[in-house]
């Protein structure tokens, strides 16, 4: 039987998955369409990726949800399909690990508005959205819930009780945070700082405080992120960068890191304290694949059981 993810990040540190949204667009996805919904109508493209992440040695994989809430289904008119996009989200994901173990993360992202009084949503609207996405991961068989690309406190608070309600053996809160202009450190949008995160993941009870996306935090950013959640919190930390900053060449949106720039800043992570490295927005089953050597080398490095090293 396979181990409980808290208990496997324990004993080694977990790879995770790269960008879905950048290779949905490759595999035919138009910009503004509903990914989501390919969950029902594409199933066999969104496996056709988590099988190449799963391939590229990935132990984690996040369902293709991210806009899998009713607010956010709603813009396709999609919304009446919330709980089926999310269940089948699951069962692909799981799919793609084949028959090895993986951990399947159901992804919540954000809801893609303002709460009262800033914007149009009341907090009863964003908890009940929340909660059914929740819910359908949870009871499709995910091992563990994110929520992800977090800017604040208030937005996250939801998330994270909703996937505890939902009773998630697992619950990870996920900030997105940018650089400053003039580089000196960085903060989300709403400008919550790692250690106010943190703060807050810790009171509502996440079992793993973590960072993606963002503009500007590349590897090196991610470790000093991992470094100020490790000096307020005990807690497992998960790190899944970008692959660096977005460009537009020739009409379309690149990312400009590539797997050999990006890897270099996998074993500074491991060695600050991170417990699941993976990549976000850009990165690609390339980057995966050299994240996995370096994890691997770093895993035997540290004298872990042969069975654990010779794995993959
Ligand atoms: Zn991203």
């Amino acid at each position: 039987m396979k181990r409980p993810l808290l208990e496997a990040i324990q004993e080694r540190p977990l790879l995770g998955d790269g960008a879905m949204g950048t290779q949905l667009m490759f595999a035919g996805l138009e910009q503004g369409s509903c990914g989501e919904a390919w969950n029902l109508t594409h199933p066999d493209r969104v496996l056709a990726i988590q099988r190449r992440y799963a391939e590229a040695g990935s132990d984690c994989i996040l369902t293709n949800t991210f806009g899998g809430s009713r607010i956010m289904l709603n813009r396709h008119g999609k919304m009446d399909n919330a709980v089926e996009i999310n269940r089948a989200a699951v069962a692909i994901a799981r799919q793609a690990f084949g028959d090895r173990d993986g951990y399947v993360i159901g992804d919540v992202g954000p809801f893609g508005g303002l709460l009262e009084p800033y914007g149009d949503f009341t907090e009863q609207q964003v908890r009940d959205a929340f909660n059914e996405q929740a819910q359908a991961l949870v009871d499709a068989g995910a091992d563990a819930i994110i929520i992800e690309t977090q800017t604040s406190l208030e937005e996250l608070t939801l998330g994270i009780r909703a996937a505890k309600e939902a009773g998630a053996a697992c619950v990870i809160g996920s900030m997105a945070y940018d650089v400053t202009l003039d580089g000196s450190t960085f903060r989300t949008m709403m400008g919550v700082n790692p250690e106010q995160a943190a703060a807050r993941m810790v009171e509502l009870g996440a079992d793993v405080v973590a960072l993606n996306c963002g503009t500007g935090m590349d590897m090196a950013r991610a470790r000093e992120a991992v470094l100020r959640y490790r000096s307020v919190t005990d807690l497992p930390v998960m790190a899944q960068p970008n692959a660096g900053l977005p460009k537009l060449v020739q009409m379309k949106v690149v990312y400009d890191e590539t797997p050999q720039d990006m890897v270099q800043g996998v074993v500074p992570l491991l060695a600050a304290g991170a417990n699941i490295v993976g990549a976000c927005c850009g990165s690609t089953p390339d980057h995966i694949r050299a994240f996995r050597a370096a994890i691997d080398e770093y895993i035997a490095r540290q004298g872990a059981p042969s069975s654990v090293a010779a794995k993959n």
